[in-house]
């Protein structure tokens, strides 16, 4: 997709990702805003996120400029989706979706049925950051806009260590680290470095995880409780899964967190044996073959026993 040709025009976009913002996401949407900045620095450029992004990203240009309130409700001549996989995950964002002239979807989800006017959906890319980088002009690109999409590569491929890494994924991380921001500072402050309380409900996720189908699975759960007690939000169980997924032996690894009354938020990560994006995709959520989410209803034994039976029967 040539993005500038698409964009043409247009005097005013407003750009968003999905709902409880994750590295990509926040990345792609700030690397657009920069970009545009270069590109077409008469045009009104705002990017839209849920209150309380997740801080350890403010070190990205844009950052503090973004809107959290999804006020005022007004109609924008372009809307660029980002990371956003399908429509129930633009959240607030949805008003100025339906309000655009034109929308446009850029991502790297599988599962996106392309609900925008032009889709750029490119699966084997490793992050939206990725396709992102491929629609840009070098001209207009410059430092902040290339930590940004460092920043999403990063976080979306596990510091380079998923499957999703393609030898162009590489490639990309070379031309960026050319520019020359602090590529191990944001690895080791953004993605590794947790607080103390993290650490803490970590273990304790860790702790109480149960291994089941001869140590094939493996599944663990915070409930409100523990969050309330440690005082920590969603965005801060980042990771968890992952850890999980580091067990030895360990095929599919499950994590959630109770989001309300037998409500709970599932993440999946796979070794590559089974597909998760389909198991998801069977209760409503999405996401990639080795990364996928969704939110369920039922008790934590509920759960457990619809994804494993799905996940069981991939297994064979
Ligand atoms: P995570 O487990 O890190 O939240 O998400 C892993 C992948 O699955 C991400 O690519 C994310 O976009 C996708 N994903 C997570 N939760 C959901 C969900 O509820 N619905 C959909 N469609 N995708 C999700
Ligand atoms: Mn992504």
């Amino acid at each position: 997709m040539d993005l500038l040709k698409e964009i043409g025009n247009a005097k005013s976009v407003a750009i968003a990702g999905h709902i409880r913002p994750d590295g990509d996401c926040i990345s792609s949407t700030l690397a657009v805003r920069a970009y545009l900045k270069n590109a077409r620095p008469d045009m009104k450029v705002t990017v839209f996120t849920e209150s309380n992004p997740p801080t350890i990203f403010s070190y990205l240009e844009g950052y503090d400029e973004m809107n959290l309130t999804y006020s005022p409700k007004e109609k924008y001549d372009l809307f660029i989706a980002l990371d956003v996989s399908s429509l129930d995950r633009l959240g607030e964002s949805m008003y100025f979706f339906e309000n655009a002239d034109k929308t446009i979807c850029v991502d790297h989800h599988e599962t996106n049925p392309g609900f925008a006017d032009v889709n750029e959906i490119r699966p084997e890319a490793c992050s939206t950051c990725e396709v992102l980088f491929d629609t840009f002009e070098k001209e207009h690109m410059n430092i902040a806009v290339a930590e940004c999409l460092f920043s999403g590569i990063v976080h979306d491929s596990g510091v380079f260590q998923y499957s999703n890494m393609s030898r162009h994924s590489f490639n990309i991380v070379g031309e960026l680290v050319e520019y020359g921001f602090d590529g191990p500072k944001i690895i080791s402050e953004t993605f590794y470095e947790k607080t103390y309380v993290q650490n803490q409900i970590m273990g304790r996720a860790l702790l109480e995880s149960i291994l089941f189908m001869d140590g094939k699975c493996i599944v663990s759960m915070v409930d409100r409780k523990m969050m309330e007690f440690y005082n920590v939000l969603p965005k801060h169980l980042d990771g968890i899964v992952n850890q999980l997924k580091n067990t030895r032996g360990v095929e599919v690894a499950i994590f959630m967190y109770e989001l309300g009354t037998q409500r709970y938020k599932v993440s999946m990560r796979s070794g590559g044996k089974v597909n998760v994006a389909t198991v998801a995709i069977m209760f409503g959520g999405g996401g990639h073959e080795r990364a996928a989410g969704v939110e369920m209803n039922g008790t934590y034994y509920d759960v457990i026993n619809a994804l494993s039976r799905e996940i069981e029967k991939q297994m064979q």
